[in-house]
């Protein structure tokens, strides 16, 4: 088995965890098509029932956004809602190859996209329930493309470009050694010591300094609960949501947070570079904010609803760890966000507190627990971060000194 497969089967083996019969989703841009039928392949392999492809073209979508009638984008095709929502009540996986090129957009209207991705999350609001309280199994990972390889690595030819990123991205998920698999159950041991610890404590709230200039307190909900590695679904298996995956997170409360974050990395958001951004918080509400380059594009992602300006996810990520050592820039928040501490701005996954995938839209809202059409993680993490949590007596621990877990 060469090591794309064993990537394939990985993908398929632990990160759906696909179940016997169970239908798969699979998304995948067109450039990563030879990948994509691999997948499919391992897929069947495993006992799928069927394994539904569904094509990308973001060059197609990249037409539609500068020559299409404006109005197209506040609607989203009924078929396609069906689509998503069909297959999510019928209990089928979702895995999703993402691979965008971080330049193509940065001609289109940041509006006209705001627009679209407002359009497709109010349209697709069951799916995503759904799927951000794990009722269905999902999983995110990617495959390089020579429009993505070229930005990561600039000035060789396509080919060394995209063999590079590869490489970058076997070592990320464990496929440069004899065993991925128990490479993976390692990893989540690790994880889990870090967890237990986190728990152990039961912070209040968590302290961010940096010599960026973040300096930002960000108060955790009673019963928050960490993750890390793999989710459990309902029916009771184990899934990886993101692979690779290095961090552990939780919710904010969503009036919570005070203070300034400075982003770390750029963010590449819906085909846009945001450059050099920061936000000032009062009460869990971003109240200023600014960027070097793409500031239009982050006022449309602030500007999406209220949630949008406010956080929901907190997760940690030692600056010494196995991606953010490869000294790599990926452009892809997949990778971006496990190389480094994160926040996302945005909805909070219901699972982060206890009992909260039960729970209606007010009693989430109570327990604090953030909502809105997006999602989007944030890079913060930096060789000197300081991260100090608080317990509910007062008392202060040390989280994170130096940019690492201070365990
Ligand atoms: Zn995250
Ligand atoms: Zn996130």
């Amino acid at each position: 088995m060469n090591r794309m497969e064993q990537y394939a089967k990985l993908l398929v083996q632990v990160g759906i965890n696909l179940q016997k019969n169970q239908i798969l989703v699979l998304s995948s841009p067109i450039e990563c098509a030879e990948f994509a039928r691999l997948t499919a392949i391992e897929a069947y392999r495993a006992g799928a029932r069927e394994v539904v492809m569904r094509w990308i073209d973001e060059q197609s979508s990249h037409i539609t956004y500068t020559m299409a009638d404006d109005a197209i984008f506040d609607t989203f095709p009924e078929w396609s809602r069906q689509f998503y929502d069909g297959y999510a009540d019928t209990d089928a996986a979702f895995l999703t190859i993402m691979a965008s090129d971080p330049e193509l957009m940065k001609d289109v209207d940041p509006k006209r996209m705001s627009r679209q991705n407002k359009a497709r999350a109010t349209a697709l609001e069951h799916y995503r329930t759904r799927q951000m309280s794990n009722l269905n199994t999902w999983c995110v990972a990617s495959v390089p493309t020579v429009a993505w390889a070229r930005k990561v690595f600039p000035g060789v030819s396509d080919q060394a470009a995209v063999s590079a990123l590869w490489e970058a991205i076997y070592k990320t998920v464990r496929v440069d050694n004899d065993d991925p698999v128990r490479a993976w159950r390692d990893h989540q041991a690790a994880l889990n010591v870090r967890l237990a610890f986190l728990h152990e404590h039961a912070f209040t709230s968590l302290r961010y300094k940096n010599g960026l200039g973040t300096d930002l307190v960000v108060r955790l909900p009673p019963g928050h609960i960490w993750f890390g590695g793999g989710d459990e679904c309902p029916a009771g298996y184990e899934f990886v949501a993101n692979m690779p995956t290095e961090e552990v997170f939780t919710m904010p409360h969503r009036e919570g947070v005070d203070g300034t974050v400075f982003a770390s990395m750029p963010l590449n958001y819906n085909g846009n570079l945001i450059e050099g951004f920061w936000f000032t918080f009062k009460n869990g509400l971003v109240v200023d904010f600014g960027a070097t380059r793409g500031y239009d594009t982050l006022k449309e992602l602030l500007d999406t609803d209220e949630g949008a300006k406010r956080l929901g996810e907190v997760a940690l990520v030692p600056y010494d760890s196995p991606i953010s050592n490869l000294g790599i820039l990926f452009y892809n928040t997949l990778f971006d966000e496990n190389a480094s501490c994160h926040f996302a701005l945005g909805k909070a996954y219901p699972t982060c507190i206890q009992d909260g995938v039960g729970m209606s839209k007010d009693e989430l809202r109570a327990a604090g627990v953030n909502d809105s059409l997006v999602h989007v993680d944030f890079m913060v993490g930096s060789a000197d971060l300081e991260i100090t949590g608080v317990q509910a007596d007062g008392r202060e621990v040390a989280v994170f000194r130096k940019g690492n877990f201070f365990l």
